[in-house]
């Protein structure tokens, strides 16, 4: 058995039953809560060190009752890697980069989904679908392949390529709309009933915030349990920023941390579509959406999010903020970050680090602080923003003033 107590509705704190199939509450996300102090008496933190380097190194913080219900890949423990160069060029040397790019299916949606799934196992699921922006239909798709269910994907008409056929090579029923994700998310609410499949909408189930709690469990225990000065996270729906902040409490309840000083959490998003940045400019709780929203950081093109209240809550809490970045140099931030570094940084990345250097320049953040930035996402699966623009030899007059100047 799991220590979870109970869930909770975010909007209000109704207390609901856990250990059944479970959604939204008054249309907003529910908590999954947990014995806390009876999982204090069952783990040490120092206990964690010899267990294998995956998620479920944290099980005694994760929901999966039955041990033949989790459905795994082998994720988790990404690597958080010291980025002194770009970090140097950012001006703020202490640099570190989570790199979740190494996770199953290219991305930190692996997280959530392994445990959404593997929940779903334990609820006896087996029909899933799901509306996405690119990386979560692929990674469910993986997961459901995993655990035999079958899995319907739904995602607008220009979503990124590997995208669109990934999710069918792990045999989901892929399908294009030619609207926004929450025209997909439409889609699925209404198949519920017609088709009889789960849905799988971003917070419309409690496990997959748990499953990306993980990403603030490894921080802490990467950090030593000191945790650091600022973290930078890309925001579309709020998973990833709502479970860190989510397992930085926890953590705290059970004693775990050096210090309680906990990081000022920034929510990052493109020009193109920042309704979380908006929000906090304005002082507001719940975000509006966007009239056109566009950007090719795919995963931050997300005009409306359930949790809105849950990221605002969480980024002011912290005493970090909600930014926008430039759209227009996603690419020029790329490139800068994976030729300095070799670390595969994705568009939604590279707005985190156009954030951070607004950032520094405002001085909101300083030059000997601790920053941690998440890389949510592996480059390879953005070809459309890559250069393929290579030269060509011929290899009967090879150029070498072409080779030697590098292009
Ligand atoms: C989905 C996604 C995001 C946004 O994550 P949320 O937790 O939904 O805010 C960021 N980056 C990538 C690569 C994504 O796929």
């Amino acid at each position: 058995m799991s220590y979870v107590t109970h869930l909770e509705a975010a909007i209000d704190g109704t207390r609901l039953p856990a250990r059944e199939i479970a959604t939204l509450h008054d249309g907003r996300p529910l908590w999954v809560r947990y014995d806390l102090e009876a999982v204090g008496r069952a783990v040490s933190r120092d206990a964690l060190a010899d267990r294998a380097p995956d998620l479920w190194r944290y099980r005694e913080l994760l929901p999966v009752d039955d041990d033949d219900a989790v459905v795994s890949l082998g994720e988790g423990m990404s690597p958080l890697l010291p980025a002194p160069r770009l970090g140097e060029a950012l001006g703020v040397p202490d640099l570190w980069i989570k790199d979740e790019s190494q996770l199953p299916t290219g991305s930190f949606k692996a997280r959530g989904l392994c445990m959404a799934v593997s929940m779903a196992k334990q609820l006896g699921i087996t029909r899933v679908a799901i509306p996405t922006a690119g990386n979560a239909g692929g990674a469910l798709a993986a997961y459901a392949a995993r655990a035999g269910m079958e899995c319907w994907v739904f995602m607008p008409e220009d979503t990124p390529l590997v995208n669109r056929v990934e999710a069918g090579l792990f045999g989901a029923h892929v399908f294009l709309v030619n609207g926004l994700i929450n025209d997909c998310g439409a889609i699925v609410k209404q198949g519920k009933e017609t088709v009889g499949w789960f849905d799988f909408s971003t917070l419309k189930e409690p496990y997959r915030i748990e499953g990306k709690k993980t990403m603030g469990l490894e921080v802490a225990e990467q950090c030593h349990w000191k945790l650091p000065d600022a973290i930078f996270y890309p925001t579309g729906g709020g998973t990833g920023l709502i479970g860190m902040w989510k397992a930085f409490e926890e953590l705290s309840t059970l004693g775990w941390l050096e210090s309680d000083v906990r990081p000022r959490m920034y929510s990052c998003q493109s020009t193109g579509c920042s309704p979380i940045a908006a929000a906090f400019e304005a002082g507001e709780r719940f975000a509006t959406a966007p009239a056109a929203p566009h950007t090719v950081a795919s995963g931050l093109r997300v005009p409306v999010a359930v949790g809105d209240f849950m990221i605002l809550d969480a980024v002011r809490a912290s005493g970090g903020a909600a930014l926008s970045a430039d759209e227009e140099r996603i690419g020029e931030w790329m490139t800068r970050a994976a030729s300095l570094e070799g670390i595969s940084l994705c568009p939604e990345t590279a707005i985190c680090l156009g954030a951070l250097a607004d950032s520094v320049a405002k001085g909101s953040v300083s030059k000997d602080e601790r920053v941690v930035v998440f890389n949510t996402g592996a480059a390879q699966k953005y070809v459309e923003v890559l250069d393929t623009d290579i030269p060509r030899i011929d290899r009967a007059a090879v150029d070498w003033s072409l080779i030697e100047s590098g292009s």
